[in-house]
């Protein structure tokens, strides 16, 4: 096990630091300074980079990482990734460097097309496949894929804690709360969530059961956001197709 430190970037980022010991691994450094700061302040040596994607929201900080430290970078086979040593591809094991720890690599092709997720001892760094409450854009993969991804992740234990990479939650439930308007534990959490970010706090991580309980891109089977999604596209016969009509409706929402 390892503890997880938030390391916010840019306007709404997340950079991810597992530390054990004192050895650290590092999820998405979009920017080095922040990154850089927290290993000082902790004593930290960074021995790993964990990309999830090519954009350079999530990997503009390797080459300013490795100019400080001698890390092994992961990240997707298929994807032009800066320092990259592990090219990685769904299905693998992984052992970093940093700590007697195991990763799984998960395929989640959508936001991009090579895009990976990590999980391991109980958490999950999704990049932008899962967000609290919503989900990545589709800038590369197609709606059925995006769909499969999420659902691979959504089938991963219930207590799974989500490291998604941005703080997006409150505009994400607001969508949900407009697919879904009955569904009460949505109710609760968009409070909850509006409670936590009044006092600046961050609503990540979550878990795999709040957002299959909240999160409409995980519930296309449930009767209210079919009949809402309908509403918008009256032929989506199927979940894939009740997916797609959410990610396009939620575009210009
Ligand atoms: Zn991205
Ligand atoms: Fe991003």
């Amino acid at each position: 096990m390892f503890d997880v430190i938030r390391i916010p970037a840019f306007k709404d980022n997340y950079i991810w630091l597992l530390r054990k010991g004192a050895s650290a691994a590092v999820v998405d450094p979009g920017d080095a300074p922040p990154v850089l700061e927290v290993l000082d302040r902790e004593g930290l040596s960074l021995s790993t980079i964990l990309v999830t994607h090519h954009h350079a929201d999530h990997q503009g900080g390797v080459s300013g990482l490795l100019a400080h430290y001698q890390a092994e970078v992961f990240g997707p086979a298929t994807e032009s990734i800066t320092g990259l040593t592990r090219p990685l591809r769904g299905g693998e094991t992984i052992r970093p460097a940093f700590g007697d720890v195991e990763l799984q690599v998960i395929a989640v092709p959508g936001h991009t097309l090579g895009h990976i997720a990590y999980y391991g001892s109980g958490c999950l760094f999704c990049g932008d496949t899962l967000f609290a409450g919503g989900c990545g854009r589709l800038f590369e993969g197609s709606a059925a894929q995006m769909a499969d991804s999420l659902g691979r992740l959504a089938a991963l234990p219930e207590q799974t804690a989500v490291y998604c990479a941005h703080e997006y939650t409150e505009a994400n439930l607001r969508f949900a709360l407009a697919v879904e308007p009955g569904n009460r534990r949505l109710q609760r959490r968009v409070h909850e969530v509006a409670v936590a970010r009044a006092k600046g706090w961050a609503t990540v991580p979550s878990t795999i059961a709040v957002e299959k309980a909240s999160n409409p891109f995980l519930r296309c089977t449930e009767p209210e956001v079919v009949a809402s999604a309908r509403r918008r596209a009256p032929d989506a016969a199927d979940d894939v197709a009740v997916f797609a009509a959410l990610r396009e409706w939620k575009n210009s929402f």
